[in-house]
């Protein structure tokens, strides 16, 4: 199958060609015909499969193609929603390389930058708009933004658009969109609760799962360390000694510890970054653009660099401390092995986060090979007490909560804050 099979049209082609694309990836192959015959549609492939041209390309040839594109009212006739700055820039970037024998107007607005050159450009007119909900919705009401000729609506990461931590922003942005309209969810994981919200959104999608849901790649080599939490600096350290991790993306829970792992980092002679919710934007992109250009060996990140970002030629990503939501670790080691490359992951567990090893093993439907044979075994295997581990707030409620349960539902709703 080539993307000619595809009937792509010829300006398309030959961006792609020169992007090195020579055939269409399985999610790809799967999705376009039914996009392009402006049907619904819920896409499930595993991470860095290809699902952003996998919406790109048709997008770009319906709107090429429409003759009310042509003749219809001016205005944004595509709407592109994405939970992280990062991935809506990424986003963007894609459209401009394969739309660029093409004249459709694309831009991105994001929040935590001056919003004046966003406006500029929705002021000179825009064809396709890539955006965070925040900035969106802030512009919406500030009438620099108006959705009444959108098409079509993509979430891309859909079940994060639709957990706790956006819904709300979603569902009101929603509501300003036309009923008629095409809408395009994709996603490598989708809880089920979350696809039966995502059906009351779509109308009559077709569903294109081409690996199952929340899959790992088999691309990325897993390995797990059991470790002691006091010890985990000294095991990073220890395996960061080898010289054949290139890159490493290293994921930790908090903003704080992020600082905290790339001063050990640095302090040890290891050029590292962090990139998280309390640095500026400015910051957060200069941070990803110099451990994309290779200039910073590790980047040190909480979960706004799970989703989306594609870095070439990463090739470790190592859990400091694992995620609470089980579908968080698929994303955040999905930022290797992309694109048929090959890659590793490790992760640290310390007693604590057994049970978060467990729900992954769940999730993913295989188990985590175990690294025995490390310097830093873990001794310590008690884990405090319940009562212990609630935060204080928590605790001084006097809530029943099943501790895991209450501690997915802080997650959600704190997630998109990181
Ligand atoms: P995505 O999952 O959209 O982030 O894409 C993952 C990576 O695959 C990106 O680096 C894309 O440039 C690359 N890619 C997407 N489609 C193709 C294709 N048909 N052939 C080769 N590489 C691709």
């Amino acid at each position: 199958m080539s993307f000619k099979n595809l009937e792509i049209i010829e300006p398309v082609l030959r961006a792609l060609e020169e992007e090195g694309y020579v055939k269409p990836t399985p999610i790809q192959e799967r999705s376009i015909p039914v996009l392009l015959q402006r049907k619904d549609l819920l896409g499930c492939a595993q991470t860095g499969t290809g699902k952003t041209a996998a919406f790109a390309i048709p997008i770009l040839q319906l709107l090429h193609n429409d003759e009310l594109y042509r003749k219809g009212p001016a205005g944004i006739k595509t709407l592109i929603l994405t939970p992280t700055r990062e991935l809506a820039i990424q986003i963007g970037d894609s459209f401009k390389a394969y739309g660029k024998y093409m004249r459709i107007r694309h831009t991105v607005i994001f929040g935590g930058v001056p919003q004046r050159s966003q406006t500029d450009a929705l002021r000179a007119g825009v064809d396709i708009l890539i955006a965070t909900p925040g900035r969106l919705l802030d512009l919406i009401n500030q009438r620099y933004v108006r959705l009444e000729h959108i098409r079509m609506l993509v979430l891309d990461e859909a079940d994060r658009m639709l957990d706790m931590g956006f819904i709300h922003d979603v569902k009101k942005i929603i509501a300003k969109v036309p009923t008629k309209r095409q809408t395009i969810f994709f996603s490598a994981t989708m809880p089920t609760e979350i696809a039966s919200l995502a059906n009351t959104i779509l109308s009559n999608p077709v569903r294109v799962e081409v690996t199952p849901a929340s899959s790992t790649a088999n691309t990325v080599r897993q390995e797990l360390y059991y470790v002691d939490k006091g010890n985990k600096k000294k095991l990073l350290l220890d395996l960061l000694t080898d010289t054949s991790i290139n890159t490493a993306l290293v994921f930790t829970r908090t903003k704080h510890g992020a600082d905290r792992v790339a001063k050990d980092l640095n302090k040890a002679g290891i050029s590292a970054e962090a990139i998280h919710g309390n640095k500026s934007q400015n910051a957060r992109q200069r941070a990803l653009k110099n451990f994309k250009l290779q200039k910073t060996r590790v980047l040190v990140a909480t979960d706004i660099a799970a989703r989306g970002i594609d870095i070439d030629e990463l090739s470790h990503v190592i859990n400091f401390e694992l995620p609470n939501v089980p579908e968080t670790y698929v994303h955040r080691i999905g930022r290797t092995g992309r694109a048929g490359a090959s890659g590793i992951s490790i992760s640290f567990c310390d007693a604590e986060e057994k049970a978060y090893v467990k729900d992954i093993h769940k999730l993913i439907g295989k188990t985590i090979p175990v690294v025995e044979n490390h310097a830093y075994p873990l001794v310590n295997h008690s884990v405090l007490p319940k009562e212990k581990q609630r935060p204080s707030s928590t605790r001084n409620a006097g809530r029943k909560n099943d501790f895991r349960n209450s501690k997915r539902k802080r997650y959600h709703q704190k997630a998109g804050r990181n």
